[in-house]
């Protein structure tokens, strides 16, 4: 029955003519590409967009999965990326309250607390008040959290406050000499989850979704591409044509200009490696802590996942996107040391329990250090040559929806749309409930589907939303959603991750779908695998 559905929801899909040319293909399944094509189709755009491996399997899953301003870039006097993007929180909160939410961060005070000497309110500072010697003094803390707090039209976050650490739960953890923190606003977001879902919701408005394809050439044939394509499971290459070119290649951008589009371009891209580390949870409260370095940057210490703690991140020039980014040893040092700065009880790398690192792709701008390059994304067309080619430069997940936006506006001028914004305030799928509906919703599954664990219910609810009842389909046991692979995964979620949400491997389904790979054994895993190449190998999933 379950099956049935999910067919015949695809087949409804599938109507542009594959032979003649789309207006646009994009090439790149992270957040930006995936949010590029779905604001595109909505807009009633034909789109094709190629990812030559999982959707968000560079850098759109190994962020610090946070929606926020950016606190930090205030200090660079970033005012229109940070006023954006605390605007943007909320919009994408309500759009996707199953995936995101609010969480408080607290940042304790330490007078020893130090500016990266590079930063424009580091260089004012030590010119009208030498004698601070780089330090960031307490008022300029509360001065960034009020424009942070008034900047960004700020409704369903609380505003910050001050904290008097002794005693108190945030104090707990925390060393002896930190006695005031500040708590402010910002959001959490499944950065990988966005991306599928932005994936789905562009499909059923029409768009073509092909992962595992990689872009091999692109090129001009009067106002039209032809895009080859090669099918990275079996080697088999195709040939697209498209109106314009959206380059949405993450760490790639570069390369893609250089051997795949060949145009000349003058800009640059900086490949800024960033790394996590993930231990056991180290505190019992649910907020996050935002610690300042005597180096001048910052970490996070976040809950994750129920049972964890995620800490990073890093920030290390990383030229060759080619090299998969690995979080270093010396990074894991790095960030144990940092946040052994801070916390009472002393952190070792035996702590560590998992690491992932990516590859942030920053618009060169020429910065002296990774930590000082911008945030902020820039979109540029190439037209010099006949059909137009956008290139994406930087960019962060929370402006992934205002980058498609601006986006869109270029594609417009050349293409000619008609249509105007769209996704402001239009739920990804599953997010169609109100923005403080999570609880009501998992108690709800719980009472009807009573075999559900509460940890099983609420990562239902925090990964799938209102659609958690399609993948229970009426069952009145565990036994009904079929093989159980550990951890409250089971047969019936991994059909649907196959047929609805492009999972091939074990691989996209415990550390992108889910991040259920940090509690399934080896073994598991390895079952999850051979199950799901079985499956594909008798031909029952979707194409
Ligand atoms: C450590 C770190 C922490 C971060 N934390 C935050 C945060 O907390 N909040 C925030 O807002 N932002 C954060 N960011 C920034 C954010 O993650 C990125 O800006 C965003 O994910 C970039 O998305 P993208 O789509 O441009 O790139 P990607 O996600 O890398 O996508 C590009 C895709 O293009 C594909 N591709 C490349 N070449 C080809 C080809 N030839 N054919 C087909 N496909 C191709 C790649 O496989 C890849 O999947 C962080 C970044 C890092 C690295």
């Amino acid at each position: 029955m379950l099956q049935d559905r999910i067919d015949f929801r695809r087949r409804a899909l599938t109507h542009h003519d594959p032979n003649s040319p789309v207006d646009l293909f994009v090439i790149g399944g992270g957040i930006n590409g995936c949010g590029i094509a779905r604001d595109a189709a909505g807009r009633g755009l034909s789109v094709t967009l190629a990812e030559m491996n999982d959707l968000a399997s560079a850098t759109s899953s190994s962020s610090t999965k946070l929606f926020h301003g950016g606190l930090r870039y205030l200090e660079y006097f970033e005012f229109r990326l940070v006023r954006e993007a605390l605007i943007e929180r909320e919009t994408l909160l309500r759009a996707m309250p199953h995936i995101s939410w609010p969480m408080r961060f607290v940042l304790p005070y330490h007078k020893d607390m130090r500016f990266e000497s590079e930063t424009p309110t580091s260089k004012l500072l030590s010119l009208v008040m030498p004698w601070m010697k780089g330090r960031r003094p307490a008022w300029l803390i509360r001065l960034g959290l009020f424009m942070y707090d008034h900047l960004g039209g700020r409704k369903i976050l609380p505003a910050t406050k001050t904290l008097s650490l002794p005693n108190t739960p945030e104090g707990a953890p925390l060393q002896d000499r930190f006695e005031t923190a500040y708590e402010y606003s910002d959001c959490w977001v499944e950065d990988s989850r966005l991306v599928v879902l932005n994936a789905r919701d562009a499909e059923a408005r029409g768009a073509s979704i092909l992962t595992r394809t990689k872009v091999l050439s692109a090129t001009r044939d009067g106002d039209l591409w032809r895009v080859e394509t090669q099918d990275t499971e079996n080697g088999k290459t195709r040939t697209h044509s498209a109106r314009m070119l959206v380059n949405a290649g993450g760490p790639w951008v570069g390369d893609i200009i250089r051997n795949k589009v060949s145009i000349p371009s003058s800009d640059g891209v900086r490949l800024v490696r960033g790394s996590h580390i993930v231990t056991r949870k180290l505190y019992d409260h649910d907020k996050c802590y935002f610690f300042q370095g005597t180096d001048g940057r910052i970490i996070f210490a976040i809950p994750y996942e129920g049972d964890f703690t995620l800490i990073g991140t890093t920030d290390a020039d990383h030229p060759d996107p080619s090299q998969k980014p690995v979080c270093t040893e010396e990074e894991q040092r790095y960030l144990i040391d940092f946040a052994n700065q801070y916390f009472a009880q002393d952190l070792s790398r035996d702590d560590i329990v998992w690491t992932y690192s990516g590859v942030r792709p920053l618009y060169d701008d020429g910065a002296s250090s990774a930590t000082a390059a911008t945030r902020d994304y820039t979109l540029k067309v190439d037209a010099a040559g006949g059909a137009p080619v956008l290139n994406v430069f930087g960019g962060k997940i929370t402006t992934y929806r205002r980058l498609a936006e601006s986006a869109l506006e270029q594609i417009d001028s050349h293409l000619g749309i008609g249509k105007g914004p769209w996704t402001a305030g239009v739920p990804l799928p599953g997010g169609d409930f109100p923005v403080d509906g999570v609880s009501h919703l998992i108690a709800d599954l719980q009472a009807r589907y009573g075999f559900l664990t509460p940890f099983w219910a609420r990562r239902l609810v925090r990964a799938y939303g209102t659609e958690a009842e399609i993948i229970l389909d009426g069952a009145t046991e565990a036994r009904d959603l079929g093989r159980d692979f550990g951890a409250t995964l089971t047969e019936a979620e991994v059909i649907w991750l196959m047929d609805r949400e492009y999972a091939r491997t074990a691989e996209d389904v415990v550390w992108r779908r889910n991040k259920l790979g940090l509690r399934l054994s080896e073994t598991e895993i390895a079952g999850l695998q051979g199950w799901m190449v079985e499956r594909r190998q008798s031909g029952t999933v979707a194409a």
